[in-house]
């Protein structure tokens, strides 16, 4: 049996995966491209430009989440909030979208339910990952009549979409307050790094955490293995590699506490472990002074601070997304783990 593109492409937009606007908003970013015959995109200022575009006309109208867990975001809402607070420039915006934002949905864009075989590269090829997209004859041969309505169909899906994540993210008004206080956290960071290698920092921070790793307190080889670096605040929401926050651990115990808050008492720990830095090393010495204070009271009352700050935006409907689930989770209390590294150390 064969069917027309306008089947084809409707088949693809109807049945998704669902658990993101992606191809809904990948779909109307080719109106463009599709209205002015080009079939020759530039990764970033084509095809990253104008989905981006895409989003930033929806968010400026209306906000909504484009996926379903409360805790997340899309690059592409993060790149918007971003930008609005004016932390990165346009440039930066759409190096972002065109590395990150297309995760899985250049890949699964064909597919239909489970099957992505029968379309595949079918309206489109990528070329080159992160270089160039070639769309092909057979998305210029919809007709315009047919592709205004795939638009209109991609639209609706997109609003049906973001309805059915808010009703997951509880209400409008814990949407829109979530993301308001996420615009004054990001306005109110004076400037942001990226996510940079710390490797280096691992034999710095080692011997002044007494060869310990920071959430377990067990013994840390750094002749034996490859000890985590881990921002104690999780990069995602400090958005800087500021040397207080770095500390030293095992891979098992920084992939458990992932990307989620500590408990008041490792931020004591951390405490005292950046005032053996301040109290012996030089290099670091300044760096901790220059970010958290010059005094030991004004550092741990800014510490403190910065905690706060973070647990403040790490707070849903009440609920703080504690590592374990629980403020008061303490590796270091874990005895089925600490037998097991001891077991190992040993
Ligand atoms: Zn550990």
């Amino acid at each position: 049996m064969k069917f027309s593109n306008y089947e084809i492409i409707n088949a693809i937009l109807l049945h998704g995966l669902n658990s993101g606007t992606h191809k809904p908003a990948l779909f109307q970013s080719f109106e463009k491209f599709y209205k002015n015959s080009k079939s020759s995109i530039d990764w970033y200022y084509d095809l990253s430009d104008s989905y981006l575009r895409i989003y930033e006309k929806r968010f400026q109208k209306d906000r909504k989440p484009q996926q379903g867990f409360i805790h997340r975001q899309t690059v592409q809402e993060r790149v918007f909030d971003l930008l609005d607070a004016e932390k990165i420039s346009r440039d930066e915006a759409l190096h972002i979208i065109g590395k990150d934002g297309f995760n899985d949905v250049l890949k699964r864009f064909h597919s239909f339910g489970t099957d992505n075989r029968t379309f595949k590269n079918y309206f489109f090829e990528v070329v080159d990952f992160g270089k160039k997209l070639i769309l092909k004859d057979t998305f210029f041969k919809i007709s315009s009549l047919e592709f205004d309505e795939l638009i209109l169909q991609a639209k609706i899906k997109q609003t049906t979409l973001e309805g059915n994540y808010l009703i997951k993210h509880n209400t409008d008004e814990d949407f829109r307050f979530t993301n308001d206080k996420r615009k004054i956290y990001l306005q109110s960071l004076k400037h942001i790094e990226k996510r940079v290698d710390l490797t280096k920092q691992r034999e710095f921070l080692v011997p002044y955490q007494s060869n310990k790793c920071f959430y377990c307190n067990q013994f840390l080889s750094l002749s034996r293995e490859t000890p985590a670096v881990d921002h104690v605040l999780p990069y995602k929401w400090v958005l800087h590699n500021q040397e207080w926050n770095l500390v030293a651990g095992h891979k098992y115990c920084n992939d458990q506490k992932n990307e989620f808050l500590v408990g008041p008492h490792y931020i004591d720990a951390l405490f005292y472990r950046n005032e053996n830095i301040v109290g012996n090393r030089y290099l670091w010495k300044d760096k901790i002074i220059k970010h958290l204070g010059f005094s030991k009271l004004k550092r741990k009352k800014q510490l403190i601070f910065e905690y706060n700050k973070v647990k403040n935006q790490m707070t849903y409907n009440n609920k703080v997304l504690w590592w374990n689930g629980d403020k008061n989770y303490d590796l270091r209390n874990d005895p089925e783990y600490k037998s097991l590294l001891t077991i190992l150390n040993n």
